[in-house]
């Protein structure tokens, strides 16, 4: 990583965050370590500094989709007035880190890449809730509860096919078991045993991501294509193979 970028970076964080805490728990401390973490992990990984800076918002109360929809969420990011809404408590010890980490991904990758696939979007932003980029299968600190999850659907036989996950609408009804699905196949297209398939396929990925054409049609061809020509397996092998990595994990 080129050390200009990092000590740009560096001013940047010291100046720019912004973070707005009602009485919470939760410390504004807190929240801007792990948007320093989150974004040092996003640079790492695509070398392209953040444009400028998020608020935070840390509410105490639960949050939920909408007035109407009461399930609870971690948080959200709104678009328009470039805010990251995130639960101090939403049922879990680390809730504050999965959602900085998870909203502050979104807010990234829309000023990097602009808009996303959804199941490249969430992907990627539940890829960056918690664990870190350490190459290979065996990556430690891995997203331990999305892990479980996927690993329950799969018991259940619940996970959606490869091409169904591609095709979802961010408009249509997304449930909420996709997003473990949506990890899963990050996760394995950012990590494998072989060092070569591991670089083929976050080539891939990146390349995805800088695609002039954000037709979801083209780029699931797109992806499906460079898994099979870089893997040499047919799609239902390396939809097996895919949930087959994951399922191997500890
Ligand atoms: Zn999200």
């Amino acid at each position: 990583m080129n050390t200009l970028i990092r000590l740009l970076l560096f001013i940047f964080l010291l100046n720019a965050w912004q973070v707005h805490a009602e009485a919470t728990s939760c410390s504004e401390k807190s929240a801007q370590t792990y948007l320093d973490n989150t974004y040092q992990r996003l640079l790492d990984l695509y070398g392209i500094p953040p444009a400028s800076a998020p608020q935070i918002v840390i509410h105490s109360e639960n949050l939920t989709v909408s007035e109407k929809d009461k399930t609870a969420i971690f948080g959200y990011y709104d678009s328009k007035t470039k805010t990251l809404h995130v639960a101090c408590n939403a049922g879990s010890v680390n809730s504050l880190e999965v959602s900085v980490g998870h909203e502050a991904t979104h807010y990234y990758l829309d000023q990097a890449f602009g808009k996303l696939p959804l199941w490249l979007s969430e992907g990627l932003a539940t890829y960056m809730e918690v664990g870190n980029n350490v190459e290979g299968s065996a990556a430690n600190k891995m997203n331990q509860p999305r892990i479980k999850e996927f690993k329950g659907l799969l018991k259940h036989g619940r996970v959606p096919a490869l091409v169904e996950l591609l095709n979802q609408n961010p408009y249509s009804n997304n449930p909420s078991q996709y997003y473990a699905s949506y990890w899963a196949l990050i996760f394995s297209l950012m990590h494998h045993p072989s060092r070569d398939v591991q670089q083929q396929r976050r080539h891939l990925l990146l390349h995805l991501m800088n695609a002039p054409d954000r037709d979801l049609g083209t780029l699931n061809k797109q992806l499906i294509f460079g898994l099979l020509k870089n893997d040499t397996k047919s799609l239902p092998d390396w939809e097996l193979a895919w949930r087959r990595q994951i399922w191997d994990l500890n």
